[in-house]
């Protein structure tokens, strides 16, 4: 495991309050000029999409076209020095080098496990970090982003849920993830697939998840396909039918519980969007396209989830939409009350939602050693609720 360690600096925010269950928002910022042009702040390239980056360009007064270039330099030479820039105007590159940036969150720790899983820990601003984790596999590499600083949507199961919330993040916070990933991972290795699987909920930072997928992928930055990003939502249905109507990412949807029931008390968000009205959605994002399904990520957690009756009454709740079962070995953190199940009850459980017809993978737990597994992204590292440390006084 090479690993470079960093001091670890907790220090509180002062942020705004996460949103609450009446006020579930849907955008946080007018896009993408969050960069703030024209207000004596350098505007960070990095951040914007293709549109964006015309408007910028016709706002300098330069021809949109600038923008193929940019992006091209940024997102597919890894470039964030503007002398490089050998077909932009030696004039063109001193005005973007006073005016704007191309800066990327900040490495501030980076590991490697013992089965190549990588793992970059950044920094966001001086008080906030986050995680972004490479798993390699045979024939392709799969980056596991995060979408924002924390989680605001509790769920039971989640290390994430027990830091609380702290911000949405950026257009270039995220794409800058994928921006150093690509970076450091060098010639050798590319990322082919992106999943939006790490902190956060990406559906209530949905303005600056969507720019961010749309920079994934043209074909003039990343190029990966739509059936090569895909986004994870606990089930914030009115946005998800927003996505819709802009974006057509995979999507992958993290069920967890069979019944409302027991879903309410995995994933809160389930007492306003309960199951039905969320797999109403699933198949309305799915729409005609008939090859696609919606992934179904279900956590086994021992004696909760996992017995043989809720597996056949998930592959009952399923049949009629268009779908495949991930299931999702339980990653136990400090203070979690929930344990993994066993591999005989998680190949029960698989078998029997197979039989019934569905296309059902199990996960493979990846980066162990290092941390990196699903579900424990930054923990230690960015606690702002304290709650962790006030769960251990208690316990
Ligand atoms: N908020 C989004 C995306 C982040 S979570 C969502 O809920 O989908 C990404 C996936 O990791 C989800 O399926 C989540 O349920 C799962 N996960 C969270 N904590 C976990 C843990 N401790 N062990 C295993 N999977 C976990």
């Amino acid at each position: 495991m090479k690993s470079i360690p960093v001091p670890v600096n907790m220090v509180p925010l002062s942020s705004p309050p996460p949103p609450g269950e009446g006020s579930l928002e849907l955008t946080s910022a007018a896009l993408p000029l969050e960069e703030a042009w024209g207000q004596g702040v350098k505007t960070n390239l990095l951040g914007l999409n293709r549109k964006a980056m015309e408007d910028y360009f016709r706002s300098i007064g330069d021809k949109p076209f600038r923008a193929v270039q940019l992006l091209q330099w940024i997102h597919q030479r890894g470039v964030d020095d503007f002398n490089a820039m050998t077909n932009l105007s030696k004039p063109l590159r001193a005005y973007l080098a006073e005016h704007s940036e191309i800066r990327p969150p900040e490495i501030v720790l980076a590991q490697e496990a013992s089965d190549g899983v990588r793992k970059w820990v950044l920094q966001v601003d001086a008080n906030n970090r986050i995680e972004t984790v490479f798993i390699p596999e045979e024939g392709r590499g799969t980056l596991c982003v995060s979408s924002q600083v924390g989680c605001a949507l509790e769920c039971s199961f989640c290390s994430t849920a027990q830091q609380g919330f702290n911000r949405n993040l950026s257009v270039a916070e995220i794409i800058g993830q994928l921006w150093v990933a690509q970076r450091e991972l060098g010639e050798g290795r590319r990322v082919t697939n992106v999943v939006l699987m790490g902190m956060g909920e990406p559906l209530l930072n949905f303005n600056h998840v969507v720019a961010a997928t749309e920079l994934m992928m043209d074909d003039f930055t990343y190029g990966l396909s739509k059936r090569r990003v895909t986004l994870s939502t606990s089930g914030v249905v009115p946005a998800l039918d927003r996505l819709a109507e802009v974006s057509d990412v995979s999507l992958a949807v993290s069920l967890h519980a069979p019944d409302d029931t027991l879903r309410n008390e995995l994933v809160p968000i389930n007492r306003k969007y309960p199951i039905k009205e969320l797999l109403a959605a699933c198949k309305r994002y799915i729409g005609k396209e008939s090859r696609r399904k919606v992934t179904i990520e279900y956590v086994l957690l021992e004696g909760v989830n996992d017995s043989p009756a809720h597996a056949r009454a998930l592959a009952k709740l399923l049949a009629n939409v268009p779908s495949k079962v991930n299931l999702i070995p339980f990653n136990p953190f400090p203070n979690s009350r929930y344990r993994c199940s066993s591999p005989e009850t998680i190949l029960r459980f698989s078998e029997i939602v197979q039989q019934a017809g569905l296309i059902t993978t199990t996960r493979k737990t990846r980066g162990v050693d290092i941390d990196a597994a699903c579900g424990q992204l930054v923990g230690r590292v960015n606690d702002k609720s304290k709650r962790h440390f006030r769960l251990q006084a208690i316990a």
